[in-house]
Protein backbone atom coordinates (compact mmCIF):
# COMPACT_ATOMS: atom_id res chain seq x y z
CA UNK A 1 0.00 0.00 0.00
CA UNK A 2 1.21 3.60 -0.75
CA UNK A 3 0.46 6.75 0.57
CA UNK A 4 -0.89 8.23 -3.24
CA UNK A 5 -1.00 11.67 -1.61
CA UNK A 6 2.60 12.20 -0.73
CA UNK A 7 3.98 10.26 -3.91
CA UNK A 8 2.27 12.63 -6.24
CA UNK A 9 2.88 15.43 -4.41
CA UNK A 10 6.07 15.63 -2.16
CA UNK A 11 7.61 12.35 -3.58
CA UNK A 12 8.58 13.75 -6.80
CA UNK A 13 10.55 16.92 -4.97
CA UNK A 14 13.33 14.09 -3.70
CA UNK A 15 16.75 14.63 -6.01
CA UNK A 16 14.98 17.74 -8.27
CA UNK A 17 17.60 20.28 -8.51
CA UNK A 18 14.97 22.81 -9.80
CA UNK A 19 13.55 25.92 -7.89
CA UNK A 20 10.12 24.53 -6.01
CA UNK A 21 9.92 28.19 -4.22
CA UNK A 22 10.84 31.68 -4.92
CA UNK A 23 10.67 34.21 -1.56
CA UNK A 24 9.82 37.49 -1.84
CA UNK A 25 13.65 38.35 -1.75
CA UNK A 26 13.61 35.89 -4.66
CA UNK A 27 15.87 33.38 -2.68
CA UNK A 28 14.95 29.88 -4.33
CA UNK A 29 14.27 27.06 -2.28
CA UNK A 30 15.30 24.24 -4.51
CA UNK A 31 13.25 20.87 -4.77
CA UNK A 32 15.58 18.29 -2.88
CA UNK A 33 16.20 20.70 -0.19
CA UNK A 34 12.36 21.16 0.34
CA UNK A 35 11.64 17.18 0.11
CA UNK A 36 14.43 17.43 2.95
CA UNK A 37 13.16 19.71 5.25
CA UNK A 38 9.77 17.57 5.31
CA UNK A 39 11.26 14.53 6.06
CA UNK A 40 13.52 16.15 8.70
CA UNK A 41 9.97 17.68 10.17
CA UNK A 42 8.50 14.00 9.68
CA UNK A 43 10.78 12.89 11.99
CA UNK A 44 10.37 15.29 14.14
CA UNK A 45 6.48 14.41 14.59
CA UNK A 46 7.21 11.02 14.69
CA UNK A 47 9.69 11.55 17.59
CA UNK A 48 6.84 13.70 19.54
CA UNK A 49 4.78 10.14 19.11
CA UNK A 50 2.29 11.68 16.63
CA UNK A 51 0.55 8.58 15.23
CA UNK A 52 -1.07 8.31 11.55
CA UNK A 53 -4.23 9.37 12.10
CA UNK A 54 -3.70 11.67 14.88
CA UNK A 55 -4.60 15.48 13.96
CA UNK A 56 -1.73 18.47 14.72
CA UNK A 57 -3.22 21.63 14.18
CA UNK A 58 -0.65 24.66 12.77
CA UNK A 59 -1.69 28.00 13.46
CA UNK A 60 1.43 29.79 12.32
CA UNK A 61 2.60 32.32 9.44
CA UNK A 62 2.72 31.52 6.11
CA UNK A 63 6.40 30.24 5.20
CA UNK A 64 7.83 27.41 3.24
CA UNK A 65 8.51 25.31 6.56
CA UNK A 66 4.38 26.25 7.61
CA UNK A 67 3.90 24.46 4.17
CA UNK A 68 7.28 21.87 4.80
CA UNK A 69 4.84 20.86 7.97
CA UNK A 70 2.02 20.23 5.63
CA UNK A 71 4.88 17.66 3.78
CA UNK A 72 5.35 16.62 6.77
CA UNK A 73 2.07 15.33 8.18
CA UNK A 74 1.29 13.87 4.63
CA UNK A 75 4.46 11.94 4.86
CA UNK A 76 3.42 10.52 8.16
CA UNK A 77 -0.34 10.11 7.44
CA UNK A 78 -1.29 12.99 10.33
CA UNK A 79 -4.51 15.26 9.95
CA UNK A 80 -3.27 18.66 8.98
CA UNK A 81 -5.79 21.60 10.63
CA UNK A 82 -4.19 24.71 9.47
CA UNK A 83 -5.68 28.01 11.17
CA UNK A 84 -5.84 31.03 10.91
CA UNK A 85 -3.36 33.14 12.30
CA UNK A 86 -5.84 35.83 12.80
CA UNK A 87 -7.64 33.78 15.70
CA UNK A 88 -7.33 35.03 18.79
CA UNK A 89 -6.63 32.90 22.31
CA UNK A 90 -10.07 31.93 22.96
CA UNK A 91 -11.39 31.23 19.27
CA UNK A 92 -7.87 28.62 18.82
CA UNK A 93 -8.99 27.47 22.62
CA UNK A 94 -12.74 26.34 20.96
CA UNK A 95 -10.53 24.39 17.91
CA UNK A 96 -8.06 23.10 19.97
CA UNK A 97 -11.29 21.23 22.02
CA UNK A 98 -13.07 20.55 19.18
CA UNK A 99 -10.42 18.70 17.20
CA UNK A 100 -7.81 17.19 20.31
CA UNK A 101 -4.71 17.61 18.03
CA UNK A 102 -1.87 15.45 19.51
CA UNK A 103 0.11 18.56 19.00
CA UNK A 104 -0.31 21.91 18.24
CA UNK A 105 2.28 24.05 16.53
CA UNK A 106 2.30 27.81 16.13
CA UNK A 107 4.58 30.45 17.08
CA UNK A 108 6.37 31.44 20.16
CA UNK A 109 3.91 34.07 21.56
CA UNK A 110 0.92 32.50 21.13
CA UNK A 111 2.36 29.14 22.88
CA UNK A 112 3.15 31.66 26.15
CA UNK A 113 -0.43 33.07 26.42
CA UNK A 114 -2.50 29.75 25.10
CA UNK A 115 -1.03 27.38 27.27
CA UNK A 116 -3.05 24.72 25.50
CA UNK A 117 -2.97 21.24 27.17
CA UNK A 118 -1.40 19.43 24.49
CA UNK A 119 2.62 19.47 23.50
CA UNK A 120 3.53 22.39 21.70
CA UNK A 121 5.96 23.06 19.00
CA UNK A 122 6.51 26.70 17.94
CA UNK A 123 7.39 27.70 14.41
CA UNK A 124 7.97 31.85 14.02
CA UNK A 125 7.08 33.59 10.76
CA UNK A 126 11.02 33.94 10.13
CA UNK A 127 11.35 30.67 10.51
CA UNK A 128 12.89 29.94 13.64
CA UNK A 129 11.06 28.04 16.53
CA UNK A 130 11.97 24.40 18.32
CA UNK A 131 10.18 23.13 15.70
CA UNK A 132 12.51 24.18 13.14
CA UNK A 133 15.61 23.71 15.89
CA UNK A 134 14.44 19.68 16.89
CA UNK A 135 14.23 19.05 12.68
CA UNK A 136 18.02 20.02 12.49
CA UNK A 137 19.84 17.28 13.70
CA UNK A 138 16.85 14.38 12.19
CA UNK A 139 17.64 12.67 8.77
CA UNK A 140 16.68 14.09 5.63
CA UNK A 141 14.63 11.11 4.48
CA UNK A 142 11.50 9.44 6.16
CA UNK A 143 9.21 6.67 4.55
CA UNK A 144 5.88 8.00 4.25
CA UNK A 145 3.33 6.05 5.78
CA UNK A 146 1.26 3.67 3.74
CA UNK A 147 -2.45 5.06 3.69
CA UNK A 148 -5.78 4.35 1.89
CA UNK A 149 -7.61 6.66 -0.66
CA UNK A 150 -10.46 7.27 2.04
CA UNK A 151 -7.98 8.37 5.03
CA UNK A 152 -8.25 11.84 6.29
CA UNK A 153 -5.67 14.06 5.50
CA UNK A 154 -6.60 17.43 6.51
CA UNK A 155 -8.91 19.19 9.12
CA UNK A 156 -10.38 22.20 7.61
CA UNK A 157 -12.24 24.67 9.34
CA UNK A 158 -15.15 27.02 7.77
CA UNK A 159 -14.80 30.56 8.37
CA UNK A 160 -18.07 30.10 10.06
CA UNK A 161 -19.78 33.67 9.43
CA UNK A 162 -23.16 32.18 11.44
CA UNK A 163 -22.87 29.15 13.98
CA UNK A 164 -20.09 27.45 15.04
CA UNK A 165 -17.35 26.86 12.83
CA UNK A 166 -17.27 23.54 11.29
CA UNK A 167 -14.22 21.37 10.57
CA UNK A 168 -14.46 19.68 6.87
CA UNK A 169 -12.87 16.11 6.73
CA UNK A 170 -11.07 15.73 3.44
CA UNK A 171 -9.59 12.38 2.83
CA UNK A 172 -6.45 11.73 0.46
CA UNK A 173 -8.45 11.30 -2.27
CA UNK A 174 -10.72 14.28 -2.25
CA UNK A 175 -7.56 16.39 -2.41
CA UNK A 176 -5.27 14.48 -5.29
CA UNK A 177 -8.47 13.44 -7.40
CA UNK A 178 -9.64 17.30 -7.21
CA UNK A 179 -5.80 18.31 -7.83
CA UNK A 180 -5.24 16.05 -10.92
CA UNK A 181 -8.67 17.21 -12.52
CA UNK A 182 -7.66 20.89 -11.95
CA UNK A 183 -4.23 20.27 -13.47
CA UNK A 184 -5.71 19.21 -16.53
CA UNK A 185 -8.30 21.45 -16.80
CA UNK A 186 -6.19 24.32 -16.17
CA UNK A 187 -2.60 22.58 -18.01
CA UNK A 188 -0.13 22.96 -15.21
CA UNK A 189 3.09 21.90 -16.50
CA UNK A 190 6.71 21.96 -15.00
CA UNK A 191 6.97 24.79 -17.03
CA UNK A 192 4.77 27.20 -14.70
CA UNK A 193 5.91 29.36 -12.23
CA UNK A 194 2.87 29.77 -9.81
CA UNK A 195 2.14 33.62 -8.28
CA UNK A 196 1.45 32.58 -4.75
CA UNK A 197 -0.05 35.24 -2.48
CA UNK A 198 -2.78 33.65 -0.82
CA UNK A 199 -3.14 32.02 2.51
CA UNK A 200 -2.39 28.68 3.30
CA UNK A 201 -4.93 27.82 6.08
CA UNK A 202 -7.75 27.91 3.19
CA UNK A 203 -8.42 25.53 0.83
CA UNK A 204 -8.05 27.81 -2.20
CA UNK A 205 -4.07 28.62 -1.15
CA UNK A 206 -3.25 25.27 0.41
CA UNK A 207 -5.17 23.08 -1.84
CA UNK A 208 -5.83 24.71 -5.24
CA UNK A 209 -2.61 26.64 -5.44
CA UNK A 210 0.08 24.37 -3.53
CA UNK A 211 -1.57 21.07 -4.58
CA UNK A 212 -1.95 21.94 -8.29
CA UNK A 213 1.96 23.04 -8.93
CA UNK A 214 3.63 20.31 -6.78
CA UNK A 215 1.50 17.54 -8.83
CA UNK A 216 2.93 19.29 -11.79
CA UNK A 217 6.29 20.01 -10.77
CA UNK A 218 6.08 23.61 -11.33
CA UNK A 219 7.50 26.34 -9.36
CA UNK A 220 5.20 28.83 -6.90
CA UNK A 221 6.62 32.58 -6.15
CA UNK A 222 5.77 31.94 -2.53
CA UNK A 223 4.22 35.90 -0.94
CA UNK A 224 3.14 36.38 2.77
CA UNK A 225 0.28 38.06 1.29
CA UNK A 226 -0.54 40.49 -1.26
CA UNK A 227 0.79 43.76 -1.85
CA UNK A 228 0.85 45.45 -5.28
CA UNK A 229 4.67 46.40 -4.84
CA UNK A 230 5.52 42.69 -4.61
CA UNK A 231 2.96 41.38 -7.44
CA UNK A 232 4.82 43.51 -10.07
CA UNK A 233 8.31 42.56 -9.27
CA UNK A 234 7.81 39.07 -9.26
CA UNK A 235 5.23 39.13 -12.25
CA UNK A 236 7.73 38.94 -14.87
CA UNK A 237 9.09 35.43 -13.49
CA UNK A 238 5.14 34.44 -13.16
CA UNK A 239 2.94 31.92 -15.94
CA UNK A 240 0.10 31.88 -13.58
CA UNK A 241 -1.60 33.53 -10.86
CA UNK A 242 -4.32 32.53 -8.59
CA UNK A 243 -6.30 34.82 -6.96
CA UNK A 244 -9.59 35.84 -4.68
CA UNK A 245 -11.39 38.79 -6.99
CA UNK A 246 -9.36 41.90 -4.37
CA UNK A 247 -6.38 40.99 -5.76
CA UNK A 248 -7.54 41.75 -9.55
CA UNK A 249 -9.37 45.06 -8.46
CA UNK A 250 -6.66 46.04 -6.44
CA UNK A 251 -4.00 45.10 -9.91
CA UNK A 252 -6.53 47.15 -11.79
CA UNK A 253 -6.07 50.35 -9.26
CA UNK A 254 -2.19 50.33 -9.59
CA UNK A 255 -0.94 51.52 -13.50
CA UNK A 256 1.67 49.58 -13.43
CA UNK A 257 -0.48 47.14 -14.22
CA UNK A 258 -0.53 47.35 -18.13
CA UNK A 259 -1.09 45.02 -20.68
CA UNK A 260 2.60 44.74 -21.29
CA UNK A 261 3.06 43.87 -17.76
CA UNK A 262 0.41 41.25 -17.94
CA UNK A 263 1.36 39.83 -21.41
CA UNK A 264 3.50 36.84 -20.71
CA UNK A 265 0.85 35.14 -18.65
CA UNK A 266 -0.99 32.06 -19.80
CA UNK A 267 -3.47 32.66 -16.94
CA UNK A 268 -5.33 34.08 -14.45
CA UNK A 269 -7.61 32.58 -12.38
CA UNK A 270 -9.99 33.77 -9.25
CA UNK A 271 -12.26 32.64 -7.02
CA UNK A 272 -13.27 32.28 -3.37
CA UNK A 273 -15.92 34.99 -3.73
CA UNK A 274 -18.12 36.41 -6.59
CA UNK A 275 -16.10 38.44 -9.58
CA UNK A 276 -17.51 41.20 -10.43
CA UNK A 277 -19.05 41.93 -13.96
CA UNK A 278 -17.00 45.04 -14.16
CA UNK A 279 -14.09 43.22 -12.80
CA UNK A 280 -13.98 40.75 -15.34
CA UNK A 281 -14.37 43.33 -18.28
CA UNK A 282 -12.05 46.01 -17.09
CA UNK A 283 -9.27 43.57 -16.55
CA UNK A 284 -9.91 42.35 -20.09
CA UNK A 285 -9.77 46.09 -21.65
CA UNK A 286 -6.36 46.21 -19.38
CA UNK A 287 -4.47 43.34 -20.55
CA UNK A 288 -6.63 41.37 -23.71
CA UNK A 289 -6.84 38.65 -21.36
CA UNK A 290 -10.15 37.16 -19.27
CA UNK A 291 -9.48 35.83 -16.06
CA UNK A 292 -11.12 32.45 -15.22
CA UNK A 293 -13.25 32.53 -12.27
CA UNK A 294 -14.03 29.24 -10.52
CA UNK A 295 -16.01 27.81 -7.87
CA UNK A 296 -15.51 25.59 -4.63
CA UNK A 297 -15.20 25.39 -1.03
CA UNK A 298 -13.54 24.37 2.28
CA UNK A 299 -16.21 20.94 1.86
CA UNK A 300 -15.53 20.08 -1.76
CA UNK A 301 -12.57 21.83 -3.10
CA UNK A 302 -13.18 22.80 -6.71
CA UNK A 303 -16.87 21.65 -8.28
CA UNK A 304 -17.13 24.17 -11.26
CA UNK A 305 -14.31 25.95 -13.54
CA UNK A 306 -15.39 28.21 -16.67
CA UNK A 307 -12.97 26.89 -19.57
CA UNK A 308 -9.46 27.20 -20.31
CA UNK A 309 -10.28 27.18 -24.21
CA UNK A 310 -13.68 28.52 -25.07
CA UNK A 311 -15.59 31.41 -23.81
CA UNK A 312 -14.47 32.47 -20.14
CA UNK A 313 -18.42 34.00 -19.04
CA UNK A 314 -17.93 37.29 -16.70
CA UNK A 315 -20.83 36.01 -13.75
CA UNK A 316 -20.44 32.82 -14.30
CA UNK A 317 -18.36 29.73 -12.30
CA UNK A 318 -18.60 27.79 -15.66
CA UNK A 319 -19.22 24.27 -15.68
CA UNK A 320 -18.96 21.09 -13.38
CA UNK A 321 -15.21 19.88 -14.01
CA UNK A 322 -14.72 16.64 -15.00
CA UNK A 323 -16.11 13.70 -12.88
CA UNK A 324 -18.59 16.07 -10.73
CA UNK A 325 -22.46 16.69 -10.90
CA UNK A 326 -23.90 19.70 -10.05
CA UNK A 327 -27.46 19.99 -10.30
CA UNK A 328 -30.37 22.69 -8.63
CA UNK A 329 -33.09 22.18 -6.75
CA UNK A 330 -36.24 22.95 -4.72
CA UNK A 331 -36.89 20.70 -1.69
CA UNK A 332 -34.64 17.87 -3.21
CA UNK A 333 -36.61 18.26 -6.81
CA UNK A 334 -33.89 18.81 -9.56
CA UNK A 335 -34.84 22.20 -11.55
CA UNK A 336 -35.01 23.00 -14.96
CA UNK A 337 -32.03 24.75 -16.86
CA UNK A 338 -32.70 28.56 -16.00
CA UNK A 339 -34.44 28.49 -12.44
CA UNK A 340 -32.95 29.09 -9.39
CA UNK A 341 -32.43 26.61 -6.55
CA UNK A 342 -29.98 24.80 -4.21
CA UNK A 343 -26.85 23.77 -5.36
CA UNK A 344 -26.20 20.11 -4.87
CA UNK A 345 -22.48 19.06 -5.62
CA UNK A 346 -21.17 14.75 -5.73
CA UNK A 347 -17.86 13.70 -6.80
CA UNK A 348 -14.56 12.21 -5.58
CA UNK A 349 -13.92 15.88 -4.20
CA UNK A 350 -16.69 15.88 -1.82
CA UNK A 351 -15.81 16.08 2.13
CA UNK A 352 -16.73 12.97 4.66
CA UNK A 353 -18.11 15.04 6.80
CA UNK A 354 -18.02 16.97 9.59
CA UNK A 355 -15.53 16.22 12.47
CA UNK A 356 -17.86 15.63 15.61
CA UNK A 357 -20.99 17.01 14.20
CA UNK A 358 -23.61 13.95 12.58
CA UNK A 359 -26.39 16.39 12.83
CA UNK A 360 -24.92 18.85 10.44
CA UNK A 361 -23.05 16.37 8.57
CA UNK A 362 -26.80 14.46 8.05
CA UNK A 363 -28.44 18.26 7.26
CA UNK A 364 -26.18 19.16 4.24
CA UNK A 365 -24.37 15.38 3.12
CA UNK A 366 -27.34 13.28 1.47
CA UNK A 367 -26.98 9.40 1.45
CA UNK A 368 -26.70 9.79 -1.74
CA UNK A 369 -23.40 11.61 -1.30
CA UNK A 370 -24.94 14.86 -2.68
CA UNK A 371 -23.82 17.91 -0.64
CA UNK A 372 -25.48 21.27 0.14
CA UNK A 373 -22.91 23.78 0.00
CA UNK A 374 -26.08 26.37 1.10
CA UNK A 375 -25.58 28.24 -2.07
CA UNK A 376 -28.11 29.23 -4.57
CA UNK A 377 -27.75 29.30 -8.70
CA UNK A 378 -28.99 28.47 -11.53
CA UNK A 379 -27.74 27.03 -14.82
CA UNK A 380 -28.18 29.18 -18.55
CA UNK A 381 -28.97 27.90 -21.71
CA UNK A 382 -25.39 27.45 -22.62
CA UNK A 383 -24.58 25.43 -19.25
CA UNK A 384 -22.89 27.95 -17.77
CA UNK A 385 -23.18 27.82 -13.04
CA UNK A 386 -24.37 31.29 -11.97
CA UNK A 387 -24.01 31.78 -8.46
CA UNK A 388 -27.07 34.05 -7.18
CA UNK A 389 -25.70 33.88 -3.44
CA UNK A 390 -25.78 32.51 -0.36
CA UNK A 391 -29.25 30.99 0.83
CA UNK A 392 -28.76 32.28 4.35
CA UNK A 393 -28.54 36.24 2.52
CA UNK A 394 -31.85 35.18 1.04
CA UNK A 395 -34.34 37.95 1.76
CA UNK A 396 -38.02 37.24 2.39
CA UNK A 397 -39.95 40.59 2.69
CA UNK A 398 -43.99 40.07 2.52
CA UNK A 399 -43.53 36.70 1.72
CA UNK A 400 -41.77 36.93 -1.59
CA UNK A 401 -38.14 35.87 -2.02
CA UNK A 402 -35.36 38.18 -3.21
CA UNK A 403 -32.21 37.44 -4.17
CA UNK A 404 -29.73 40.21 -3.34
CA UNK A 405 -26.95 39.76 -6.68
CA UNK A 406 -30.08 40.87 -8.88
CA UNK A 407 -30.01 43.87 -7.01
CA UNK A 408 -26.89 44.21 -6.74
CA UNK A 409 -26.23 43.38 -10.51
CA UNK A 410 -28.67 46.53 -10.97
CA UNK A 411 -26.85 48.26 -8.15
CA UNK A 412 -23.23 47.67 -9.79
CA UNK A 413 -24.30 49.02 -12.96
CA UNK A 414 -25.63 52.24 -11.99
CA UNK A 415 -23.25 55.08 -12.66
CA UNK A 416 -21.06 56.27 -9.72
CA UNK A 417 -21.39 53.08 -7.78
CA UNK A 418 -18.20 50.62 -6.84
CA UNK A 419 -19.74 47.85 -5.23
CA UNK A 420 -22.74 47.01 -3.50
CA UNK A 421 -23.72 44.63 -0.57
CA UNK A 422 -27.94 44.59 -0.50
CA UNK A 423 -29.38 42.77 2.67
CA UNK A 424 -32.73 41.60 4.73
CA UNK A 425 -32.97 43.80 7.88
CA UNK A 426 -35.68 43.11 10.65
CA UNK A 427 -38.62 45.50 9.47
CA UNK A 428 -42.34 45.49 11.76
CA UNK A 429 -44.81 45.17 8.63
CA UNK A 430 -42.43 43.31 6.01
CA UNK A 431 -40.42 40.73 8.02
CA UNK A 432 -37.35 41.71 6.34
CA UNK A 433 -36.63 44.75 4.19
CA UNK A 434 -34.50 45.16 1.65
CA UNK A 435 -31.44 47.07 2.41
CA UNK A 436 -28.64 48.31 0.39
CA UNK A 437 -24.83 49.35 1.23
CA UNK A 438 -22.93 51.01 -1.31
CA UNK A 439 -19.26 52.25 -2.22
CA UNK A 440 -18.82 54.74 -4.55
CA UNK A 441 -16.10 55.15 -7.63
CA UNK A 442 -13.57 57.39 -6.52
CA UNK A 443 -13.91 61.04 -6.25
CA UNK A 444 -17.42 60.81 -6.93
CA UNK A 445 -20.48 61.74 -3.92
CA UNK A 446 -23.39 58.99 -4.15
CA UNK A 447 -27.04 60.02 -3.47
CA UNK A 448 -28.40 56.89 -1.87
CA UNK A 449 -31.59 58.10 -2.44
CA UNK A 450 -31.20 58.84 -5.98
CA UNK A 451 -29.53 55.56 -6.50
CA UNK A 452 -32.45 53.73 -5.53
CA UNK A 453 -34.04 55.75 -7.83
CA UNK A 454 -32.66 54.45 -10.39
CA UNK A 455 -33.79 50.62 -9.81
CA UNK A 456 -37.59 51.55 -10.07
CA UNK A 457 -38.09 51.04 -13.62
CA UNK A 458 -36.58 47.79 -13.90
CA UNK A 459 -37.92 46.05 -10.72
CA UNK A 460 -40.62 45.07 -9.23
CA UNK A 461 -42.05 46.87 -6.13
CA UNK A 462 -41.81 44.38 -3.55
CA UNK A 463 -37.77 44.31 -4.59
CA UNK A 464 -37.24 48.34 -4.07
CA UNK A 465 -34.74 48.50 -1.44
CA UNK A 466 -36.56 50.61 1.52
CA UNK A 467 -32.91 52.36 2.39
CA UNK A 468 -29.51 52.50 1.32
CA UNK A 469 -26.12 53.76 3.09
CA UNK A 470 -22.96 55.16 1.27
CA UNK A 471 -19.71 53.57 3.17
CA UNK A 472 -16.06 53.86 2.44
CA UNK A 473 -15.73 49.85 1.98
CA UNK A 474 -17.35 46.67 2.45
CA UNK A 475 -16.45 44.60 5.56
CA UNK A 476 -14.36 41.32 3.76
CA UNK A 477 -12.89 38.43 5.76
CA UNK A 478 -9.53 36.71 4.37
CA UNK A 479 -10.51 35.84 1.65
CA UNK A 480 -12.27 38.70 0.36
CA UNK A 481 -15.73 37.96 0.80
CA UNK A 482 -18.02 40.61 1.83
CA UNK A 483 -19.46 39.45 5.37
CA UNK A 484 -23.45 40.67 4.74
CA UNK A 485 -23.71 39.21 8.46
CA UNK A 486 -21.23 42.15 9.77
CA UNK A 487 -23.64 44.50 8.02
CA UNK A 488 -26.80 42.90 9.22
CA UNK A 489 -25.51 43.40 12.69
CA UNK A 490 -24.60 47.38 11.83
CA UNK A 491 -27.40 47.89 10.28
CA UNK A 492 -29.51 45.42 12.03
CA UNK A 493 -31.93 48.45 13.68
CA UNK A 494 -32.57 50.90 11.02
CA UNK A 495 -35.83 50.11 10.35
CA UNK A 496 -36.71 49.73 14.29
P1 LIG B 1 -14.93 28.75 1.61
O1 LIG B 1 -15.41 27.49 2.22
O2 LIG B 1 -14.37 29.73 2.57
O3 LIG B 1 -14.03 28.49 0.44
O4 LIG B 1 -16.23 29.47 1.02
C1 LIG B 1 -16.99 28.83 0.04
C2 LIG B 1 -18.06 29.76 -0.44
O5 LIG B 1 -17.49 30.86 -1.15
C3 LIG B 1 -18.99 29.10 -1.45
O6 LIG B 1 -19.97 28.30 -0.82
C4 LIG B 1 -19.54 30.32 -2.15
O7 LIG B 1 -20.59 30.90 -1.39
C5 LIG B 1 -18.36 31.27 -2.18
N1 LIG B 1 -17.64 31.23 -3.46
C6 LIG B 1 -16.53 30.53 -3.78
N2 LIG B 1 -16.16 30.79 -5.06
C7 LIG B 1 -17.08 31.65 -5.55
C8 LIG B 1 -17.27 32.29 -6.81
N3 LIG B 1 -16.41 32.12 -7.82
N4 LIG B 1 -18.34 33.10 -6.95
C9 LIG B 1 -19.20 33.31 -5.94
N5 LIG B 1 -19.07 32.74 -4.72
C10 LIG B 1 -18.02 31.93 -4.53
Amino acid sequence: MANLLFDALFAPLNGRTSAVLILPCDREIIGDAFHAQICRIANVLHLNGIQPGDRVAAQITKSPEALALYGACVALGVVFLPLNPAYTDSEVAYFLTDATPRLLVCDSARAATLAPEMPVLTLNSDGSGTLIDAAKTQPATFTPTPRQPDDLAALLYTSGTTGRSKGAMLSQDNLLSNAQTLARLWRFTSNDTLLHALPIFHTHGLFVATNVALLTHGTMIFLPNFHPDTILHHLPRATAMMGVPTFYTRLLDDPRFTKQAAAHMRLFISGSAPLLHDTHRAFEARTGQKILERYGMTETNMNTSNPYMGERRAGTVGHPLPGVEVKITENGETLPQGKTGMIEVRGPNVFKGYWNMPDKTAAELRPDGFFLPGDLGLFDADGYLHIVGRQKDLIISGGFNIYPKELELLLDATPGVAESAVIGLPHPDFGEAVFAVLTAVAGTRLDPDQVLKTLHASLARFKHPKAAVVVNELPRNAMGKVQKNVLRAEYGGWFG
